[in-house]
């Protein structure tokens, strides 16, 4: 006989919200299901092992079963099933979780922890996709009848007893006409791949071919078994995934495995893995990954993929970890995240905060350990690693004050030293007159190759911070740092940048000075340079083109997007002539047009050991070089 009834009162407007709000992704309905098979399977498990499930369990696979030409999607398991009154229950009573029940009836006893709860609407999710939906179940408990819950989609539904042998449940979708994506293999292949792929009971959907010895033992010509085709179960997850295992029950290699398996599509490997396993006081396990990182760090955000139980939730994990830590690759599980709700909620919720701080911890320990165990392969790894820990230096309070002992400083003769040792060691040569400590820095070894050298010239080191994050890493150390000031090498003449108390006399005098001033003036453009004079040594270049440090720091925000300033910075520079080199000396010498094409000449050469002499102005330089020589 059939009942028909209503599903609690309470959930009359529950059905529309469902579709439209719920779950903004309407495949996850898949997801919910089988993670319910998932359970009940589970479920059994444990009542098996403590005795109340009696007798043997048989094949506990769950299935999922496409039928294109009848329209529907079945999910089939062979758990603990459900009576009539366990439906009424928790299936029409929506604010009865039947998981969280289990849960704290079980808690403490083995695989209880593989219950996957907290989803919430999870079996009414399958409404999104299906006109019709029918639960047919029996339940383990000895002596029970089987039921069918058949419901539209409105808070209606009836329950009657059926004919069914097998023990579980399957939930039949008669998939809508809007939804009929969910009726193509490719479809469901990919859902299962994506959120099933680890899930801790065997999956099947459909079958494959693959290639067996003769049953009869025939054999070919050569005398091997003759091989036939048979049918096999296509299994679609890994039920043992590596983040659910002991480090120590894992090589080098199987972690390298693992990454594969996440990333199909990624060619390299992780640097370096950070296996997390946390109980107390909230629960997380899970492999964090140090990939490579690329120029564009952009496209390698967001990699982390985020568990519960094994059960996929999502790939955005930014409210969860601190930013710097989506550049990380990897796994996350944690049945305490909470799950399905807003962003903003999530961010406010305690155990996400201590979840992200923990992890944060992890990662610097980590980082330290290395450093502390094999500084020579720390070091190696160095250049991999630095935009990672400038990143979590910058954004991270906590993190700056453990990575400061490891961060690394890498100076032009490719030498490093932690910021500690590197300040130490600069003090007493880099130290102007009013007791400033100046690091001089280039972003890179070539491109400041004059500048470099006049510095070394002196005995001074030049650090070498080629990092996308340089501008605003500097102004962090600056603030950390007592006394301590950043300025790029090219950022004006060394003399100027490190200011001793002795003075060069300089061999021009003011009046030759004026006359010169013009001639320079008019070899460049006028709003982009300011010519001075500077008393150099006679072995520096007759002319030094630099940009002051505040300047280029001011551009580099405003490209970088954080200069907080109105308007385009104009792009400015100091034109410094040499007033003790002899060639400067040499151009008042000449006749007028000569004076002007020597300084043209000298200018250039500026400008070339800065790359900035292009097009055709570098077309012009060639062609004066070439007749100056003829
Ligand atoms: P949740 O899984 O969060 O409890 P659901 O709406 O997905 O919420 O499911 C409600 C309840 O229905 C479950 O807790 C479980 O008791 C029962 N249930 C759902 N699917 C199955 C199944 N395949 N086998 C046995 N019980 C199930």
């Amino acid at each position: 006989m059939a009942t028909k009834g209503t599903v609690n009162v309470q959930t009359e407007n529950i059905f529309p919200l469902i579709k439209k709000f719920l779950y903004s992704d309407h495949e996850i309905f898949l997801r919910e299901l089988i993670s319910n098979a998932v359970d009940a399977t589970s479920k059994l498990k444990v009542l098996s092992a403590s005795g109340e499930a009696k007798g043997n369990l048989g094949d506990l696979k769950v299935e999922v079963i496409l039928d294109k030409d009848a329209g529907t999607l079945i999910v089939k398991d062979r758990g603990i099933g459900m009576t009539e009154d366990e439906i009424q229950k928790y299936i029409n009573q929506i604010a009865f979780s039947g998981a969280e029940e289990f849960v704290q009836k079980y808690e403490g006893k083995e695989g209880a922890e593989q219950i996957i709860g907290h989803f919430g609407l999870g079996f009414y999710s399958a409404f999104m996709v299906a006109d019709k939906v029918q639960i047919r179940s029996l339940s383990f408990k000895e002596g029970s009848q089987s039921v069918m819950w058949e419901s539209d989609g409105t808070p209606e539904f009836e329950i009657s007893d059926i004919e069914k042998e097998d023990r579980g449940t399957e939930i039949v979708l008669y998939i809508s006409d809007e939804s009929k994506e969910f009726l193509e293999q490719g479809r469901i292949d990919g859902i299962l791949n994506k959120y099933c792929k680890f899930l801790p009971v065997d999956i099947k959907f459909g079958t494959s071919t693959v290639q067996e010895d003769d049953p009869s033992g025939e054999k070919d010509e050569e005398g091997n078994v003759k091989k036939v085709s048979v049918e096999v179960d296509k299994i679609i997850n890994n039920t043992a995934p590596a983040w659910i295992k002991s480090p120590s029950d894992l090589t080098d290699e199987e972690y390298k495995g693992f990454y594969r398996e996440l990333y199909p599509a990624t060619f390299d490997e992780p640097l370096f893995h950070i296996h997390l396993n946390v109980d107390y006081p909230f629960n997380l396990t899970g492999i964090l990954y140090f990939p490579k990182l690329k120029e564009s760090m952009e496209v390698q955000k967001n990699k982390i993929q985020l568990y519960s139980n094994q059960v996929f939730i999502t790939d955005s994990v930014e409210e969860i970890v601190p930013e710097f830590l989506t550049l990380l690759h990897g796994v996350i599980d944690s049945p305490d995240i909470p799950l399905n709700v807003s962003r903003s909620y999530l961010q406010a919720d305690g155990n996400v905060k201590k979840i992200a701080s923990h992890i944060t911890k992890k990662v610097a320990d980590k980082l330290a350990g290395m450093f502390k165990n094999d500084r020579e392969d720390f070091e190696a790894k160095w250049d991999d690693l630095k935009v990672f820990v400038e990143y979590g230096m910058l954004t991270d309070d906590k993190f700056y004050d453990k990575a400061e002992k490891f961060t690394l400083i890498k100076n032009s003769k490719g030498e490093t030293a932690t910021i500690a040792d590197y300040i130490e060691k600069i003090k007493p040569i880099q130290t102007d007159k009013n007791d400033k400590l100046v690091v001089l820095y280039a972003h890179s070894q070539d491109a400041h190759h004059q500048f470099i050298q006049a510095a070394e010239d002196r005995g001074y080191d030049v650090a070498i911070m080629d990092s996308p994050l340089t501008p605003h890493y500097i102004q962090k150390l600056e603030s950390k740092l007592e006394n301590v000031s950043f300025a790029r090498v090219d950022s004006d003449t060394i003399d100027n940048l490190i200011a001793k108390d002795e003075e060069i006399p300089s061999k021009l005098s003011e009046e030759e000075q004026e006359k010169l001033k013009p001639i320079f003036e008019e070899v460049v453009e006028k709003e982009k340079f300011t010519v001075s004079f500077e008393s150099m040594s006679e072995k520096e270049a007759p002319i030094v083109i630099t940009q002051p440090e505040f300047m280029r720091r001011m551009q580099e925000q405003q490209r970088m997007g954080g200069g907080g300033f109105m308007g385009q910075m104009p792009e400015m520079y100091d034109l410094k002539v040499n007033s003790n080199h002899p060639l400067v000396g040499s151009i008042l010498k000449k006749q007028k047009d000569n004076k002007q094409k020597l300084a043209k000449q000298l200018t250039d050469l500026a400008m070339l050991s800065q790359g900035m002499l292009k097009g055709e102005e570098l077309t012009k330089f060639i062609q004066r070089s070439v007749d100056l020589m003829k």
